[in-house]
């Protein structure tokens, strides 16, 4: 009689489904309170011998237990919700409004960039922004006398370390370490000890370029930069090359691109001219190779080098590089893509 009750119980406790915190409630009320049918059970037990006694107390047990258990189980899912005074997520909510953030403009820029040399099989390379004499000067043919290397010109952290003056120094650790051909980038943040104006600040962001292989050329060089920016202005983009001086690349030049501004016509960005100058090149010179291990002898290459700032402020009309680094979110909102 007791044992086909319990049965009877410990079905209905199996199949009695919880999913809420009022459900968990009936549950509890049911089962596991005075007037439950468990307790009833117990008073069946005045009626019986001693002996059956102990084996329905068993069976009794086991059913109280199990919905105990039962209890437990589910208390910490839906209990807790219903303590008063606690916070209550509304997930129904609409939000407050608050903006996520974007990217800023200079790594919009950087992106595009990297994005195009990339389809030409470009790499990405990054080195530390403390650099040592010989990464940052030496490798890269700087005379001892190079103004570069006087404290008016560069932030020296000691007799021995200095702030990169540029990315070349990546250029310098990755031609140490890698045996051509070497396709790569090389962004990022470089120093300069300069006054701050509207064209010129104590740090900015470069993009270096280095492609060395056997029978790299200048015509190589020209193509390749002459199909990024194309692709970065527009394809009726016009270049010039300019003969220039540096003193890791021997040929050096500065490529000009059309004022994509004003057509070419002349205006103040372009100081009427019709030409803007974007970025510096050239071969690399041998005696770089040399001090980076590397057989002159069977490998050539070309190198270039531009100021994400300066393409940045080009593309998008911004006449003073200070306003990237104010983090004014009223310039900053202007590049969150629209949805
Ligand atoms: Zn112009």
């Amino acid at each position: 009689m007791v044992q086909d009750k319990c049965k009877e119980l410990n079905t209905a406790i199996n199949l009695y489904v919880i999913d809420s915190a009022e459900s968990l409630e009936v549950f509890r009320l049911k089962y596991l309170t005075k007037k439950s049918p468990i307790q009833d059970l117990f008073s069946l037990l005045k009626d019986i011998t001693l002996e059956e006694k102990k084996i329905a107390g068993q069976y009794i047990n086991e059913v109280k237990q199990l919905a105990e258990s039962k209890f437990e189980k589910y208390k910490e899912s839906y209990l807790n919700l219903n303590i008063k005074n606690k916070t209550v997520i509304d997930y129904t909510l609409a939000h407050n409004g608050q903006k996520t953030g974007s990217r800023h403009p200079l790594q919009i820029t950087l992106n595009n960039i990297i994005q195009i040399f990339s389809k030409l099989g470009f790499t990405v390379s990054e080195g530390p922004e403390i650099e040592n004499d010989w990464h940052n000067f030496s490798a890269l043919n700087f005379p001892a006398e190079h103004p570069a290397r006087d404290m008016q010109d560069t932030f020296f952290v000691n007799n021995d370390y200095a702030l990169r003056t540029h990315t070349s120094s990546v250029q310098v650790r990755l031609m140490e370490a890698t045996k051509p051909p070497i396709r790569s980038l090389m962004p990022g943040r470089v120093y300069r000890n300069e006054a701050i104006s509207a064209r010129a600040n104590c740090f900015f962001h470069q993009l270096e370029g280095l492609y060395i292989d056997k029978e790299v050329s200048f015509a190589d060089l020209k193509y390749t930069l002459y199909e990024f920016v194309k692709k970065f202005f527009n394809n009726d983009v016009k270049v010039r090359f300019r003969p220039s001086y540096f003193p890791f690349t021997e040929p050096s030049a500065e490529m000009d691109i059309s004022c994509q501004i004003c057509k070419g016509k002349g205006c103040n960005v372009c100081k009427h001219s019709g030409w803007v100058e974007i970025l510096g090149c050239g071969m690399v010179d041998p005696q770089v190779f040399t001090n980076c291990n590397i057989d002159k002898n069977i490998y050539s290459g070309f190198a270039f080098g531009m100021g994400i700032e300066r393409l940045a402020m080009l593309q998008y009309g911004i006449n003073d590089l200070r306003i990237f680094f104010d983090n004014d979110t009223r310039f900053l909102n202007q590049f969150v893509p629209e949805n």
